[in-house]
């Protein structure tokens, strides 16, 4: 087989179907995010971000940095070895009591990133409960469906955020049928929030586990920001939190919280989590630092809150566009891969303003969109300047507008 035409035909392929993935090479400035330099070449930009996940600033947090820096220098570089093989360093063991007391639960487990805690956690949990079945939101992450698929154990999809269809489809199966029940709080791409307390009665009442991916809502909702469920009180009626420490926590890694037992479970079967070398014990200093800080501080949630409603404000007074929700997620809406695009190089090279285009296959045909992600530290001079390029490239391309509100 000719290997290379093989791979240059199948990227091809991806180009003409416009769903060629172009990175932006850009580097983060502590302290000026978000602020950061892109590098074209031999040239530089300047940029502001509006797409990134690190959506409170913990990435450049002095209590991170400091966290890190000092760990870094006690510890060294790496871990050293997988958590059986010499890896356990202190500071994962801290990380997962912090976890832990987060969300309320009796223990946590740590992972390399978020993806790998769902696909570790969902994948043991279901392949390794005999005759489990699982039920799985129609919109959940790909990490939860690797999971879920890896597991081979059988699966139902119930409609988005449909209680009353999870409902019908727990009662296709007898008590005696293990059940597995899996969805998230806040769904990345609409912004749009599960209803948990109803998910939790049907999963209540079917004897079903109930497993939750709080990775876009931990850091950012709720008194000690453990989440939309901490927000309604209903961590103790869930049986697996997960999380991520990648992205309101600003750092990197995954988790899952549970009763002891089931966390002991997924440990000592979940071959992405044995067979994996820990994380760097600075990354867990960072991770916990940034978790702690969030507990006791809520200032940063609220001012991301107000930097959200001040954004979609000053875009309704433009008649731009976007998915109303109750997240800090604003969806702008284009409908257009092309012109999705389009809108977001031109943004990029006219203003500096890096918001990238989220097309098929992320969303569907039809509703391609930018993503922004105010956070607390966009300054009223970013905001303004980013509505105001976008009203400019609206008219330039003739995109219809909303009726503004009056
Ligand atoms: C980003 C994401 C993950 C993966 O988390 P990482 O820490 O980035 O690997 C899992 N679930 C959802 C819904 C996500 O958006």
């Amino acid at each position: 087989m000719d290997f290379e035409a093989f791979f240059a035909g199948e990227l091809d392929t991806v180009r003409a179907d416009g769903r060629y993935r172009v990175f932006t090479d850009i580097k983060r400035h502590r302290g000026r995010f978000p602020h950061a330099t892109r590098f074209i070449d031999e040239d530089t930009q300047a940029v502001t971000v509006w797409c990134s996940n690190d959506y409170l600033g913990m990435g450049q947090h002095p209590a991170v940095l400091e966290a890190m820096h000092s760990c870094l220098d006690e510890c060294g570089a790496g871990a050293g070895g997988t958590r059986n093989i010499s890896g356990t360093n202190h500071y994962h063991v801290l990380l997962e009591q912090e976890l832990a007391d987060l969300h309320g639960k009796e223990s946590a487990l740590l992972f390399t990133s978020g993806y790998v805690s769902n696909w570790a956690g969902l994948g043991t949990l279901a392949g390794k409960i005999p005759g489990c079945v699982v039920f799985s939101d129609a919109l959940n992450h790909a990490s939860m469906i690797e999971g879920i698929r890896h597991s081979r154990a059988p699966y139902k999809i119930w409609r988005h955020n449909d209680a009353a269809h999870l409902d019908e489809l727990l009662s296709m199966y007898g008590p005696e049928v293990p059940k597995l029940v899996a969805f998230e709080s806040v769904y990345s791409m609409d912004g749009d929030i599960a209803p948990i307390a109803e998910i939790l009665d049907v999963c209540e009442k079917h004897g079903a586990m109930s497993y939750i991916d709080e990775v876009h809502a931990v850091g950012l909702y709720g008194p000690r920001g453990g989440g939309i469920a901490e927000r309604e009180g209903l961590m103790d009626r869930i049986t697996v939190i997960e999380g991520t420490l990648g992205k309101a926590f600003g750092v990197m890694g995954g988790y899952i919280a549970a009763s002891s037992n089931l966390v002991d479970f997924v440990r000592s079967f979940a071959s992405g989590f044995i067979f994996s070398t820990a994380l760097p014990p600075a990354i867990a200093a960072g991770a916990a630092a940034s978790i702690r800080h969030l507990k006791n501080s809520s200032a940063e949630r609220e001012m991301q809150q107000e930097r959200v409603a001040q954004v979609r404000r000053k875009l309704d007074m433009m008649g731009i566009p976007h998915l109303d929700n109750p997240s800090h997620i604003i969806p702008v809406m284009v409908g257009d891969a092309k012109k999705c695009k389009m809108i977001s190089d031109w943004l990029m090279d006219n203003h500096g303003i890096y918001v990238q285009p989220i097309n098929y296959p992320t969303v569907p045909v039809g509703t391609e969109r930018l993503r922004v992600t105010p956070s607390p530290v966009h300054t009223d001079g970013d905001i303004d300047r980013l509505i105001k390029a976008l009203s400019e490239i609206w008219s330039h391309c003739e995109l219809a507008r909303m009726a503004t509100a009056a």
